[in-house]
């Protein structure tokens, strides 16, 4: 099964999100649990939740990549923003009980400032308070560009916080392709050694999830800046390597790329099927 999908928005709540999805042609897909540069949140709807999870059943589809809003911020330096980061988190998390089996995913942080090895602590504390172990959502951990202050542009970021975590089975990672490229990992010409580098320093079996997304600039950049698929840095035949790759090619892809209107996804889902080698 090749679970291939979009970025959807979670206005009209999560059975209109997924149903959106697949119109897209989607057949799997993310969304923010809240306000992604806000934080506020809709009022719980179980009726709405139970629809989904019928849904997603009936249609097949893979694992929800949920995403965490962008400013939520484990390792920021002021209380009321680390406070904001853990009601959020616990608050989501709590709320994705509701839809078992699928993923949380969110950006480790910036340390603006305190040093990678003091945010690497904060994101770890904050882990340790808000995973409980009989939950039913595995929580990823976004591969970052490096930007600013950034923590997990490095492989060795993400092994550290798992090393801090007690409840690590309900922990994973999600690789953002654009972002490694960025961060300097070369997708373009040698997948099989970012792969193997990421195996041996986090392990392939904490992988669940990948951001598709080609990149503006150059590798090693540091930018995070997303392109369309056929537009970026990469070549389409990275990215065909990307998808079909024995280590990847049954993980949910999901696109965030640039698009103007959602139908620009439909197309590059189309196109990714037509790259995807039986
Ligand atoms: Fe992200
Ligand atoms: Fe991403
Ligand atoms: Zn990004």
């Amino acid at each position: 099964m090749f679970y291939i999908g979009c970025h959807v928005s979670s206005a009209g709540g999560y059975t209109a999100a997924a149903t959106h999805a697949d119109a897209l042609g989607g057949s799997t897909f993310a969304l923010f649990t809240r306000n992604p540069r806000g934080g506020s949140v809709k009022p719980l709807d179980e009726a709405d939740m139970a629809a989904f999870n019928a849904f997603c059943r009936a249609h097949e589809m893979g694992p929800m990549v949920a995403h965490a809003p962008y400013t939520l911020n484990p390792c920021g330096a002021k209380d009321n923003v680390r406070d904001f980061a853990f009601r959020a988190f616990s608050e989501d998390l709590a709320r994705l009980e509701y839809v078992p089996g699928n993923y949380y995913n969110f950006h480790p942080g910036s340390h603006v400032g305190q040093g990678i090895p003091a945010g690497i602590e904060l994101i770890c504390g904050l882990l340790n308070r808000v995973l409980w172990p009989e939950m039913h959502t595995t929580v990823l951990l976004e591969t970052m560009a490096g930007k600013g202050s950034e923590v997990g542009g490095r492989f060795e970021d993400l092994r550290a916080i798992i090393d801090g975590v007690e409840h690590t089975e309900h922990l994973g990672v999600c690789m953002d392709t654009c972002h490694i490229w960025d961060g300097g990992y070369d997708i373009e010409h040698d997948l099989d050694g970012v792969l193997t580098e990421f195996d041996r320093v986090v392990g392939l079996d904490r992988l669940k999830a990948v951001h598709l997304n080609n990149s503006m600039n150059d590798r090693g950049s540091h930018k995070d800046r997303h392109a369309r698929i056929a537009e970026g840095k990469l070549s389409l035949d990275a990215i065909r390597r990307i998808i079909n790759h024995p280590a990847l090619r049954d993980l949910p892809f999901i696109l965030e790329t640039p698009q103007e209107q959602d139908a620009g996804y439909a197309v590059e889902i189309a196109m990714l099927r037509e790259m995807r080698e039986d």
